[in-house]
């Protein structure tokens, strides 16, 4: 099915498309920054719980899409649907998505547990139910005794650790992911690497992760799209993109990696 409205949408449940192992659907997604062509009517489903991760070269539109999709940018044209729900004109907050981006910095002026508990007290979570459940978010990023720090008191490595307990608290239905992993060390990394999976078998949480680093994307991803001049150049598991390349940009993008 396609779909060529380039009108801006109302809000509303497409009975069309609500099909509920459908957890994100894009259609026909553009964007242009002058006369650059940075999406290139980018079609996407996303099943419930998946993991996707995106990867391509610097400059392939990873980020563009990825901001597009949590609000910080708008499309030229096409469609985000959240499981049926038409979501391309909402403001960041209006859309039931966790984040961890670089450019969505803590809120500098509020402690640790407070950036943590931010998402749960717009959610309406009583104060109790608030406080274990930051506390369990701390732990579960290794940062249990920093409950009252100040951001500015943090490595930008526990920064970004506080930013991921920060998107996973109130069990988002997507998580969009921007290199979370950048600024951590390797053994911490994998650590962290591990808590994602783990948070994703659990919770289910459907997830977009976006990375440069292959052995991560080929570690946590049920499939990864690659990304090359504003389209996708291949989509599927990461095994079976990295035997059987769809094309030879997509062969040669993984071999120079190596
Ligand atoms: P990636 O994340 O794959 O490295 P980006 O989405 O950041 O790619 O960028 C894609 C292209 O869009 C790049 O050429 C970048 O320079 C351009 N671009 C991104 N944001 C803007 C902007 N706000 N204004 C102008 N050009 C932009």
């Amino acid at each position: 099915m396609t779909y060529t409205l380039n009108a801006p949408q109302r809000t509303e449940m497409d009975h069309t498309t609500a099909d509920p192992d459908i957890a994100l659907r894009i259609r026909s997604l553009c964007k242009s920054f002058g006369d650059h062509e940075v999406l290139r009517s980018v079609d996407l489903d996303l099943g419930a719980g998946e993991f996707l991760t995106l990867l391509g070269p610097s400059g392939s539109g990873k980020t563009t899409l990825l901001r597009i999709l949590a609000g910080f940018d708008t499309p030229d044209s096409g469609r985000i649907l959240l499981r049926g729900r038409d979501i391309s004109h909402l403001s960041p907050a209006e859309r039931d998505l966790g984040m961890v981006f670089q450019q969505y910095a803590l809120f500098p002026h509020l402690t640790v547990a407070d950036n943590v508990a931010y998402g749960l007290r717009m959610r309406g979570w009583k104060p109790a139910r608030r406080t274990r459940r930051v506390a369990e978010m701390l732990e579960l990023v290794g940062l249990p005794d920093k409950a009252r720090s100040k951001p500015q008191q943090l490595s930008g490595g526990q920064q970004q650790r506080v930013a991921l307990a920060r998107a996973l608290a109130y069990e988002p239905q997507l998580l969009l992911m921007d290199e979370p992993l950048g600024a951590l060390d390797r053994s911490l990394r994998l650590q962290m690497q591990e808590e994602i999976r783990r948070v994703h078998r659990e919770v289910g949480t459907t997830i977009i992760f976006v990375t440069h680093d292959q052995e991560e994307a080929l570690a946590l991803s049920d499939r990864v799209a690659i990304m090359h001049e504003g389209g996708l150049a291949g989509l599927a598991p990461p095994s079976q993109l990295y035997q059987n390349p769809p094309s030879t940009f997509v062969a040669r993008f993984f071999s120079n990696a190596n």
